[in-house]
């Protein structure tokens, strides 16, 4: 066994560590964007008038544009 074989083999090694943490970075982000996206946007349905419309919000209950009710969001 030579010493270059070896450094190659240890390079191999490192550089399969590195692929996979970077696949798992960017799967992380996505995931994590992805989260944020439906955290945000959230439909709600007014129990006074029916209108549908969403708000950009994170809280539970957003107030209608319409009547200005408050109402909770959908849940799914
Ligand atoms: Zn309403």
């Amino acid at each position: 066994m030579s010493l270059e074989a070896d450094t190659f083999a240890a390079l191999l090694v490192a550089a399969g560590i590195a692929l996979i943490f970077a696949l798992w970075f960017l799967g992380e982000r996505r995931s994590a964007r992805f989260f944020d996206r439906r955290a945000l946007r959230r439909t709600f349905r007014c129990a006074k008038c029916g209108t549908l419309y969403s708000a950009t919000t994170t809280a539970p209950v957003a107030n209608c544009p319409n009547c200005a009710f408050a109402n909770p969001r959908l849940s799914f």
